[in-house]
C-alpha cells in the first residue's frame, strides 16, 4: 500500500487528479466510458482517507451492480483503504434498514419477498387482470417502474395516461394490481427491493434520532454510474446527505440504460444547477480501449439522436494500436456461437486468460447457444445474472451442509474440511465433461477456493469463520469468483471491462430488441446499450449476428441498424469510389483465379474479392453468395472491398 496520500495521485492524469483532490464540497465528473471515472473516485476516497479528511468508516460509496460494488471494494483494498463501504443502493439500504428497523417499526418481523411474480400473479387474479406469464412480467415491471419513480397506486392512472405507458391492461386496472400487490405483500410481512429503499428513506426523513445517528456515522458520499439514478434512489441519497454537500457523483449520460426502469441522467446533467459551487471535471482520454475500439465507440454514439446538452463528449484513445474489430455474419445462431467459441479457443491458446473474455448479449435467454458451444470445446464459463450464485441449488445445499459441519467446529485444515464436506454434496475429484454438470462443479470449487483464500488471509480461520463469511457474502450477493469466460447481458456488463469482448446477436429484433422498434426513445436506449457493450473491450472486439435462429431456418433476419456505418464495406471510404491507382486497376491479376483486380484492397492483397485463398471451400462459397447479395443490396459492383478483418471473421 502506498505510504503517503500524494503517492496515490501518481496514477492519475491532471483532470482526474483535480477531481481526486478537490476539497470536500460537491464534485461532479462527467465523462465517457473508459476515461477513468471509477478509478478517479476510488483514488479520491483513498486520498481523502489517507490525508485525514475523513475516516474510512465514514465513507459510503454506492453503485448499481453487486459486481461493480465488489470491484470497487477490491480497488479500495488495493489502495490500502479498509472499512470504507462500497455497496449497491439496495445492499446499503438493506443493511441500514436491518439496523434501524426495531426503532422505527418495533418488533414486527419481515422477510425479503421471494417469488415476486407469484405475488403479482395473485394480485392480478384478485382484481381480474390478465395472468399470462408475459402479462405478469409486464405488470411486475410496471410496478417496479412506478415505485422507482415515486408514483403511488393513487397517482398511477393519471401519470400512466399522460406518459402513454406501454402496458398490458388499462392504467386503472394496473393501478388496482399495484395496490393489491402492496396489500398482499404487507399482509405477508414481506418487503420487495424497492421497499428497502422506501422504508430506509422514510426512516431517515421521519425519525430525527435515526437521521442524526446516521449523519454522525457517514460524512462522505460517492455515487458511481450516476446517470442511472431513479427518483427513488435520488430521494434516498438526499436523505443520506441530509443537506450537507460532501457528495461526489460520476457518470456518463451516454450510458443511461435503465430509463425503462425509471432512471434518468437529469440529476447528473443538472448537478451544477443544484450545487452551483460544485467542482466539475470532464475527462475525455480513454485509457481502456485501443484507438480502433474508441473510434468505433465514437461512431456508435455519434449516430445517437436527441443527446442532451452536456453529453456530447468525444473519446480520445490513449492506448497503442490494436487489432481491428471483427465483424461476422452467420447463417444461424449455433454457427455464430460456434465461431465465437472457436475464436475464444484461439485467444486462450494465445495466452488471454478466460477471466479476461466476455460474451455479451441483449437478453439472458441468448446465453444457451453460447453455453453449449463453449462446453463443446471444453472452455470454462460463468453465466452472470442468470441464476444468482447463492441461489443455485448445489450452493444452497453446500451452505446447509457446511453450516451443520461447523455446528459440530471439527479439527483440521479449513480448506480440507470444506473439501470433505462438499464431497458429500457432489464435488468430485475430477471435473465432469462440461455443460450443466461442469457448471455445478465449478460453483462448488469456487467455495473451496474461497476457503483457501480465507485460510491464507485470516490467521486461525475456522469452519465457523468461513460459514460466517459465506453468509455475509450471500446477503450482499457477492459471489466468490470462478475462473471462466463471462457470459452476461449488456445491462449486467456496465462499468466492467475485459481484454476481449464478443457482442453477439446484433440482429434486428434482438438489438434493438423487438419491442423498442418504432419508439425512438426506446431505440436510442438500445443504442446506448450497444455503446456500453462496445466500450467494455480493451483489446479485442468482435461483433456478430445471424440471419436465422435455427440451422436450416429461414434467413429472414437483418443485421442491426446500429451496425450501419461501422462495417468496413459500408464505410463511405470503402463504398464511394475511392481514388484508384489508375495504373494498377484492371491490370493486376488475381493470384488465385487470374481475374482482373479492380479495388485498392484487392490489388494490395493480390487476389480478387471472390478468392480469399486462405479460407476453405465451404466458407468460400458462403462468403461469395453473401457478398453478391450484399453487393446487390448496396448497388455496387460485385467486387465490394473487404478488409482482412471481415474475411477472417466470417
Ligand atoms: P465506465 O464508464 O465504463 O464505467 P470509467 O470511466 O469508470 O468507465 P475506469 O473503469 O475507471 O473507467 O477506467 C478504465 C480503465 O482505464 C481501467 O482499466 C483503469 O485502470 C484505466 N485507467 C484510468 N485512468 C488511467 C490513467 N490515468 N492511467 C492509466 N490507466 C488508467
Ligand atoms: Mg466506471
Amino acid at each position: 500500500a502506498p505510504a503517503k496520500a500524494d503517492d496515490l495521485l501518481d496514477g492519475l492524469d491532471p483532470e482526474q487528479r483535480a477531481a481526486a483532490v478537490a476539497p470536500r464540497g460537491p464534485v461532479c465528473v462527467l465523462a465517457g466510458a473508459g476515461t477513468g471515472k471509477t478509478r478517479t473516485i476510488t483514488h479520491r476516497i483513498a486520498h481523502l482517507v489517507r490525508s485525514g479528511h475523513v475516516a474510512a468508516g465514514q465513507v459510503l460509496a454506492v453503485t448499481f451492480t453487486a459486481r461493480a460494488a465488489g470491484e470497487m471494494r477490491s480497488r479500495l483494498r488495493a489502495l490500502g483503504v479498509e472499512g470504507a463501504q462500497a455497496r449497491t443502493f439496495h445492499a446499503a439500504a438493506l443493511r441500514q434498514l436491518r439496523y434501524f428497523w426495531p426503532r422505527v417499526v418495533g418488533d414486527q418481523q419481515w422477510d425479503l419477498l421471494e417469488g415476486k411474480l407469484r405475488m403479482v400473479g395473485q394480485a392480478a387474479n384478485r382484481v381480474g387482470a390478465g395472468t399470462e406469464p408475459e402479462v405478469l412480467r409486464d405488470l411486475a415491471g410496471e410496478i417496479e417502474w412506478a415505485k422507482a419513480s415515486l408514483i403511488s397506486p393513487e397517482d398511477y392512472p393519471a401519470v400512466a395516461s399522460r406518459l402513454q405507458r406501454d402496458i398490458p391492461e388499462s392504467p386503472a386496472r394496473v393501478a388496482e394490481v399495484y395496490r393489491m400487490y402492496e396489500q398482499l405483500k404487507t399482509a405477508a410481512s414481506q418487503l420487495d427491493f424497492d421497499d428497502l429503499l422506501l422504508h430506509t428513506t422514510a426512516a431517515l426523513e421521519e425519525h430525527g434520532t435515526v437521521a442524526n445517528e446516521f449523519r454522525d456515522r457517514y460524512r462522505c458520499f460517492v455515487v458511481d454510474e450516476y446517470q442511472d439514478v431513479t427518483p427513488l434512489q435520488q430521494r434516498l441519497l438526499d436523505a443520506w446527505v441530509g443537506g450537507r454537500d460532501d457528495l461526489t457523483v460520476v457518470g456518463d449520460a451516454n450510458q443511461t440504460i435503465y430509463s425503462f426502469g425509471g432512471a434518468s441522467p437529469k440529476p447528473l446533467l443538472e448537478f451544477t444547477r443544484r450545487f452551483p459551487e460544485a467542482a466539475v471535471v470532464r475527462l475525455e482520454r480513454d485509457y481502456r480501449s485501443t484507438p480502433q475500439i474508441v473510434d468505433l465507440a465514437n461512431r456508435v454514439i455519434g449516430a445517437a439522436r436527441g443527446r442532451p446538452a452536456g453529453s456530447r463528449l468525444r473519446l480520445i484513445g490513449q492506448r497503442p494500436d490494436g487489432p481491428a474489430p471483427r465483424f461476422g455474419e452467420y447463417d444461424d445462431e449455433p454457427a455464430e456461437a460456434a465461431a465465437a467459441a472457436a475464436r475464444i479457443r484461439e485467444l486462450l491458446d494465445s495466452g488471454v486468460p478466460a477471466s479476461e473474455i466476455a460474451i455479451l448479449y441483449r437478453v439472458n435467454a441468448q446465453s444457451e447457444a453460447y453455453e453449449q458451444a463453449l462446453a463443446e470445446l471444453g472452455i470454462p464459463y460463468l453465466v452472470r445474472g442468470g441464476q444468482r450464485f447463492f441461489d443455485r441449488r448445489e450452493v444452497r445445499q453446500a451452505v446447509i451442509a457446511l453450516r451443520q459441519a461447523a455446528a459440530s467446529s471439527p479439527e483440521g485444515e479449513l480448506a480440507d474440511l470444506v473439501r470433505r464436506v462438499l464431497a458429500a454434496v457432489g464435488l468430485t475429484e475430477q471435473p465432469p465433461q462440461g455443460g450443466a454438470a461442469k457448471e455445478r462443479w465449478d460453483a462448488l470449487l469456487a467455495l473451496v477456493e474461497l476457503a483457501e483464500e480465507l485460510q491464507r488471509t485470516v490467521e486461525g480461520a475456522t469452519l465457523r469463520t468461513y460459514v460466517a463469511e459465506l453468509e455475509q457474502r450471500a446477503s450482499a450477493q457477492h459471489p466468490p469468483t470462478v475462473e471462466g469466460v463471462t457470459l452476461a447481458s449488456l445491462h449486467a456488463a456496465k462499468g466492467l471491462e475485459w481484454d476481449a469482448v464478443f457482442l453477439v446477436g446484433l440482429a434486428e429484433g434482438t438489438m434493438p430488441i423487438q419491442h423498442a422498434d418504432g419508439d425512438e426513445r426506446a431505440v436510442e436506449e438500445e443504442r446506448r446499450l450497444f455503446y456500453v457493450g462496445v466500450t467494455r473491450a480493451r483489446e479485442h472486439l468482435s461483433l456478430s449476428w445471424a440471419l436465422s435462429r435455427h440451422p436450416g431456418g429461414r434467413r429472414n433476419r437483418r443485421r442491426s441498424r446500429f451496425l450501419y456505418g461501422l462495417l468496413p464495406e459500408e464505410h463511405p471510404a470503402a463504398r464511394v469510389a475511392r481514388p484508384q491507382p489508375k495504373s494498377a486497376a484492371g491490370k493486376a491479376k488475381c493470384r488465385v483465379c487470374g481475374g482482373p483486380l479492380m479495388a485498392t484492397m484487392e490489388i494490395k492483397l493480390g487476389r480478387c474479392g471472390s478468392c480469399p485463398s486462405d479460407l476453405d471451400e465451404e466458407l468460400l462459397a458462403r462468403l461469395k453468395d453473401w457478398r453478391v447479395e450484399r453487393a446487390r443490396e448496396l448497388k455496387v459492383p460485385a467486387y465490394v472491398v473487404f478488409t482482412d478483418a471481415t474475411l477472417v471473421a466470417i
